[in-house]
């Protein structure tokens, strides 16, 4: 699948408790746990979304990149 422009792979740092699932399942190596908190590379990440289901509390998501709360912007997203 390719990447979504406009978007951005979120994880709800809030709901994550860093079971690793997702790492596990990333093809790409680009999730990776920060203490127990999952972390993305959005450079690496093409949003293929198979990580995604298998979050059990659902802290996972491909949003629009203005939905950033803050409406915060990547700085590798700015640069495009
Ligand atoms: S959406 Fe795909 S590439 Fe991105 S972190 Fe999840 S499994 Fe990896
Ligand atoms: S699967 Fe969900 S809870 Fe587990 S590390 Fe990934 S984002 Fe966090």
């Amino acid at each position: 699948m390719a990447k979504r422009e406009g978007h951005v792979f979120q994880v709800d740092s809030d709901s994550c408790f860093g079971c690793a699932a997702c790492v596990a399942l990333c093809p790409l190596d680009a999730l990776r746990l920060e203490g127990l908190l999952a972390v993305v590379d959005q450079g690496k990440c093409t949003h293929c979304d198979h990580c995604i289901p298998a979050c059990p509390v659902h802290a996972l998501a491909i949003i629009e990149e203005v939905d950033l709360p803050g409406n915060n912007r990547l700085p590798e997203l700015v640069a495009q």
